[in-house]
C-alpha cells in the first residue's frame, strides 16, 4: 500500500537526514559532507571548476509528464554536463530544493532515488544543500564541483580560424521528445480518457526525460592527448551554442546540414510531426552533447571515435555563421535557427 508522509511530520532536519543518511563517498577529494555548516573538498593540487543551475517547475519541467525519479536524475546530469564542457571531471554536487506541501516525503524519496542513481553512474558525491518550503512550484538548484589538471580547462572563447567544429552523439532528439509529450499532454487535457500514444518513441522520450552527459568524450581527449581549442555543451540548440563559440572567439563558422548527426528514430519522429529534423537539431536544445573545436591536425585522431562528428569549421568573423544545406544553399545561422531557416 502506498503511504503518504507529510514533510512536516519529519521536520526539516528529519527530512534532510532521511534524504542524505545513506551517502557513501566515492571521491577521496570529498573530505566532509552533509551535517555541518559547510562541506570540505580537497582537490590535491588540481584546479576546481564550479557550475550552478536552477530548475523551476513550469519553466524547466512539467510534472505532468516528468516522473520525479527522472527529474532527480536529469537535474544532476545537466549540471555535470557543464563540468564536462570545461574538460573537467565532476566530483561533488550540492543540491537545494524548495518544496510545497503538495509533495510527500515519499515523493521526495523518489526524486532523491534519481539523484543518487546519477551520482553513482557519474561517480560524484552529494556533499550538501539546502531545504526550504515553497509557496509555488518545486524548485531545484544544483551546484556541481569538478577538478581539472592545471590549465587543461577549455573555454568557449578560444576557437581559432580553420579549426574543425565537432559534436558528440546525436542532436534534436530531446526537442522531438518534448514536442511529443506536449502534444500528448494537450490531447489528455482535452479528453482525459485517451491513453498516450508513445509507441516506438522510446528514443526521443528518453532523450528528453533521461539525458546523459558525455564523460566518455572527455576521457577520449585525455587518452589521445587532445585538448579542444573551445568547448561547450549543447543545451540551447546547435544554432545558439555555435553562435556562442563563434562570437566569443571573434570568428565566423560554416556547418554542413548533411554532417549534423541526427538519430534515425528522431528523423522518423520529425517526419511524423511534420517538422524538419535539421531544425530540431539547430534550435531544439537539451541534448547535452559536447560541441567543440579542434585544430585540423587532430583530424586523424578523431576518426578513432565514431561518437564524434565533424560538422564544419571556423572562419574569419566577416564571413558570419552559415549553414550549407543538403541542396547546396547557404543560410545565416541565427539564435532562433529554425524559424529563420525555414522562411528563407
Ligand atoms: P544551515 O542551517 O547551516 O543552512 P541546514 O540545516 O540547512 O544548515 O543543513 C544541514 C546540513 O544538511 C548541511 O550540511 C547541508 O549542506 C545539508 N543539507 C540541507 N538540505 C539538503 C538537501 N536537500 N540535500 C542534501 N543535503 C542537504
Ligand atoms: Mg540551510
Amino acid at each position: 500500500m502506498n503511504t503518504r508522509t507529510e514533510v512536516n511530520e519529519l521536520g526539516e532536519f528529519g527530512l534532510i537526514d532521511r534524504l542524505t543518511k545513506n551517502i557513501e563517498f566515492q571521491n577521496a577529494s570529498s573530505v566532509l559532507g552533509v551535517g555541518d555548516d559547510g562541506a570540505v573538498i580537497d582537490h590535491f593540487g588540481k584546479q576546481t571548476v564550479v557550475s550552478t543551475d536552477m530548475l523551476l517547475e513550469g519553466v524547466h519541467f512539467d510534472l505532468m509528464y516528468t516522473p520525479l525519479k527522472h527529474l532527480g536524475y536529469k537535474a544532476v546530469v545537466v549540471n555535470l554536463s557543464d563540468i564536462y564542457a570545461m574538460n573537467a571531471t565532476p566530483t561533488q554536487i550540492t543540491l537545494s530544493i524548495a518544496v510545497s506541501n503538495k509533495f510527500s516525503v515519499e515523493a521526495l524519496d523518489e526524486f532523491y532515488e534519481g539523484v543518487y542513481a546519477a551520482c553513482d553512474k557519474y561517480g560524484v558525491d552529494l556533499v550538501g544543500g539546502d531545504t526550504c518550503t515553497s509557496k509555488t512550484g518545486f524548485t531545484i538548484s544544483i551546484t556541481a564541483i569538478g577538478e581539472v589538471a592545471p590549465d587543461q580547462f577549455v573555454l568557449r572563447s578560444s576557437a581559432r580560424k580553420g579549426d574543425l567544429i565537432c559534436v558528440s552523439g546525436f542532436l534534436g532528439g530531446a526537442f522531438l521528445g518534448l514536442t511529443l509529450l506536449e502534444r500528448e499532454k494537450h490531447i489528455f487535457l482535452d479528453s482525459p480518457g485517451v491513453q498516450p500514444d508513445l509507441e516506438n518513441e522510446e528514443y526521443i522520450v528518453g532523450r528528453l526525460l533521461k539525458p546523459e552527459a558525455r564523460p566518455d568524450i572527455i576521457q577520449f581527449f585525455a587518452e589521445n592527448d587532445i585538448k579542444p581549442t573551445a568547448m561547450m555543451d549543447v543545451s540551447d540548440g546547435l544554432s545558439s551554442d555555435l553562435l556562442h563559440i563563434a562570437t566569443k572567439s571573434n570568428l565566423g563558422c560554416v556547418v554542413y546540414e548533411d554532417k549534423i548527426p541526427i538519430h534515425e528514430d528522431a528523423k522518423q519522429a520529425a517526419f511524423k510531426f511534420g517538422l524538419d529534423p535539421t531544425a530540431a537539431a539547430l534550435s531544439g536544445g537539451e541534448d547535452y552533447e559536447l560541441l567543440f573545436t579542434l585544430p585540423q591536425s587532430d583530424y586523424d585522431k578523431l576518426v578513432l571515435n565514431e561518437q564524434i562528428s565533424v560538422i564544419g569549421y571556423m572562419t574569419e568573423p566577416e564571413e558570419g555563421c552559415r549553414i550549407i544545406t543538403k541542396g547546396g544553399n547557404q543560410f545565416n545561422i541565427t539564435a532562433q535557427g529554425w524559424n529563420a531557416f525555414k522562411e528563407q
